[in-house]
This record gives C-alpha cells, sequence and structure tokens, in this order.
C-alpha cells in the first residue's frame, strides 16, 4: 500500500499529520475498528477521507445533517475525491447508485434513517466498501447531548459487514457517553484514541451575574478583537446587539429565525470583520472556521460541559491569546431543571448528571480547565495559571452555596 504520508500531501496538500490524525488513519487502513475522540477542529473528516481515497471501494459516512454532509461533500470534491450524498431530497439517485454499486465512489454520504431500509442493506451488499465512517457518533447514546434514535439502527447494519473496518467520531463525550458508543457500536476498548482537549491560549473566567448588560458591555471594552456573546434567546440576540452598540463596537445578531439572507449577510459581515460583536444563539458557529474570533462570553449558562467547550472552543483557533467569559445566575439552573422535568423519563438522569458537572465548573475555586479536561478523560495538573481561579484564588465561596442549594433543590 501507498505511504499515508505521501498520499496525504498528493491528494490534500498539508505536509503532515496533526495529532492523532496518522494513529487513526493506520488502524482504520489495517482494517480495526476505531473510535476516535478529537476537538473540533482537529481534523477528523480527515482520518477517514484519506483512507477512502487510499482503499478500494466506498467509505459510507453517516452523518446527522444534510447541511453537514453538503458542507463534507464539498469539500471532499475540492481536493478531487469522488463523493455523493444518498439522501431523500437528492435528484440524480439513480445515477449515485450506479456509481456506487460501480465502485467509482470514494465517499458516500447517507442519514442514519437509511440503515433501517432493506433496500439499503441490499446496495450495500453489492458495491465494493472500504469503511464506515460514523460521524457525531455521540448521536448513539443516550448519554451524549444530541442523542439520535436513528444511530441505533446503524448496528445491526454494521453486523452484517463484519470485515468492514468502522470509525466512529466524536469531538464530545464524556467518559460515560464514550463507553456507551464502543458498545452501541461494537467497537473494542482498546480503539478509543483521544486527542488532546487543552486549549492553552484560552483564559476561562466564570462569574455569577449581576448587571448582565454592562458585565458583557466590560468585556466588550476590555477584550480587543472579533468576539461571540451567546444569549439564551433569538430576541436577546438583537436587544444585545443594541446595548452593546454603545461600546462602539460594530455589532451584529445571528438566530436561526432571522431571515436567510440576513443571517447570511452577518456572518459574512463577521467573518471579514476585525472588530465585530456577534451577540447570537448557540445557532451561530457550527461549519464557521474564523481563526481570529479573540473572545466569547456566555450570557448564562451554556447547555452542557461539552457545549461550553465547543462554542468557547470557537475562541483563539489561531493560537493567540484569547478569553471565555461565562455569567450564570441561580435562575438558570432552575430554568435548566424546569426544562428535565419536561423531557421524557428516560433522559432524567443523564441530563441531571450533566446540570450537576456545570454546576461543578460553575462553581468551583479550584481550577477551571481541570475540570474541563477530566470531563474529556484526561489527567491534568491541578492548576493551569490561565483561568480566573487560577490567576486570582477566591476567599469566598458564596458562589458554592449559591449554587449548591439550586442544583440539589
Ligand atoms: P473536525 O471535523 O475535527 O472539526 P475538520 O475535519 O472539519 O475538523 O478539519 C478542520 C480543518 O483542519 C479543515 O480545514 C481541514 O482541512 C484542516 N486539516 C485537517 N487535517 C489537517 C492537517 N493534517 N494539516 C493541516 N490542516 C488540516
Ligand atoms: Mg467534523
Amino acid at each position: 500500500m501507498q505511504d499515508p504520508r505521501l498520499e496525504l500531501q498528493r491528494i490534500f496538500g498539508f505536509p503532515d499529520f496533526r495529532g492523532v490524525q496518522r494513529q487513526v488513519v493506520d488502524r482504520t487502513l489495517a482494517g480495526q475498528r476505531t473510535l476516535a475522540v478529537m476537538p473540533t477542529g482537529a481534523g477528523k473528516s480527515l482520518t477517514y477521507q484519506l483512507p477512502a481515497a487510499m482503499l478500494p471501494g466506498t467509505c459510507v459516512v453517516v452523518s446527522p445533517l444534510i447541511a453537514l454532509m453538503h458542507d463534507q461533500l464539498r469539500a471532499a470534491e475540492a481536493v478531487g475525491l469522488a463523493a455523493a450524498t444518498l439522501t431523500s431530497v437528492d435528484e440524480n439517485r439513480a445515477e449515485t447508485i450506479a456509481r456506487f454499486r460501480d465502485g467509482q465512489l470514494d465517499l458516500l454520504y447517507v442519514a442514519p434513517e437509511r440503515a433501517s431500509n432493506a433496500s439499503f442493506r441490499d446496495l450495500l451488499s453489492q458495491a465494493p466498501l472500504a469503511l464506515f465512517a460514523i460521524d457525531e457518533a455521540h448521536c448513539v447514546s443516550e448519554w451524549g447531548h444530541d442523542f439520535r434514535p436513528d444511530y441505533r439502527l446503524l448496528r445491526p447494519l454494521l453486523d452484517s459487514f463484519p470485515d468492514v473496518p468502522r470509525l466512529a467520531l466524536t469531538a464530545t463525550a464524556d467518559a460515560h457517553t464514550r463507553a456507551d458508543i464502543l458498545e452501541q457500536l461494537g467497537i473494542p476498548a482498546e480503539g478509543m484514541i483521544v486527542a488532546g482537549f487543552d486549549r492553552p491560549n484560552i483564559r476561562y473566567t466564570i462569574q455569577p451575574k449581576d448587571n448582565l448588560t454592562r458585565q458583557i458591555a466590560d468585556v466588550v471594552r476590555d477584550t480587543r478583537g472579533p468576539g461571540i456573546v451567546y444569549v439564551q434567546t433569538r430576541a436577546a440576540t438583537e436587544k444585545m446587539a443594541a446595548a452593546l452598540a454603545a461600546t462602539g463596537r460594530p455589532t451584529r445578531a445571528y438566530h436561526a429565525g432571522l431571515d436567510p439572507a440576513i443571517r447570511a449577510k452577518n456572518q459574512r459581515d463577521f467573518v471579514a470583520s476585525e472588530d465585530m460583536v456577534m451577540c447570537a444563539t448557540v445557532a451561530f458557529g457550527m461549519g464557521i472556521d474564523k481563526p481570529d474570533v479573540r473572545f466569547v462570553a456566555h450570557a448564562g449558562l451554556p447547555k452542557s460541559i461539552e457545549a461550553y467547550y465547543q462554542e468557547t472552543g470557537r475562541a483563539g483557533r489561531d493560537g493567540d491569546p484569547s478569553v471565555a467569559h461565562l455569567f450564570w445566575g441561580a435562575e438558570d439552573f432552575a430554568r435548566a431543571r424546569q426544562r428535565i422535568a419536561e423531557m421524557e423519563p428516560e433522559r432524567h438522569a443523564g441530563e441531571r448528571q450533566r446540570l450537576a458537572s456545570l454546576g461543578a465548573l460553575v462553581e468551583t475555586a479550584g481550577c477551571r480547565r481541570a475540570i474541563l479536561l477530566r470531563h474529556f478523560g484526561e489527567d491534568p495538573p491541578a492548576t493551569c495559571g490561565n483561568c480566573d481561579n487560577c490567576l486570582s484564588p477566591p476567599r469566598s465561596t458564596d458562589a458554592t452555596e449559591v449554587a449548591r442549594k439550586y442544583l440539589s433543590a
């Protein structure tokens, strides 16, 4: 077989692998089953795209969102890979199926619900298969933050092709979720590869809310460069953008309910800007590649530690010093508990656990980074020197008591 590094250079034009990419690629080329846990931006796609190009047959990629598939498809085609999607909205299904059967595709992107479809299983048995890649693999776990029941249908399908290598990929999975992914997808424990999650250039600061708009405005005034403010409701994005305009910075709002043309323009403006503040719901950020975001501020509690890590991780992709500020209040916990109470009972234990982990993060008098990294299964030093608590150890335990009170109620 060809040398993976030379193929990486030839096909993708990258001089070398990053982090654990090589390990993941080697296992896959050797026909093994792997769970790769790598942070967003670490380059997960390449770990299946390269084997897809090198191995005979097609890599079938399971992906949860059609929009995500189309982004991936364009990226794969841009480097000259033969790729297609097979979804309910495709017009050229017959052509795609013919190309797949003939072994002309490197990559075929499908949605998980295809897995339960008998004719899809037949199709797979007629085509040469290189590997199965299961993207956003945390969707298979009820413990994950984004459970998709359709992912549960994958195991029987994968098991009908026991000799085809499997590669599951996720950015965000705590220990419990990871164990569940291994089990649900039939991957051995030694097949799990975890990449470094530390983002040493991001300084974490977490404080109770007091005057939220003023607190956020202070962050904006104190931090040069582009920033994102995550607020909790669509209406709040526009209010916050208007309030922060008083700092003299250009501001924009972003949420899923905006007119698509305006939303796209606001996003373009932000990506092009060197000083803009984007006030957004969590709908903003996925798939946005802006390396010089200098701050991310949360006006309220994020959904989970995973979400916090992912959202703050949009700061400082260029490696330069950046800050992440989170402002929280007891009412955030009350609202979260209310939301959990309205969910199906099966989800209560997992969601409560997730909320308790967030409580531990906001209430700790110790190192924030240590809590984050331990959450992702790493074993960090007790202090990082670059979070609020390490830089100025707190004296009072008021925040601790407030959080405890509202978590236990
Ligand atoms: P993830 O899915 O892990 O969030 P992606 O697969 O989208 O990350 O990759 C993130 C970016 O990193 C992409 O722009 C990709 O081209 C780039 N990238 C991946 N691997 C390498 C590499 N070995 N060298 C340089 N850039 C890379
Ligand atoms: Mg990805």
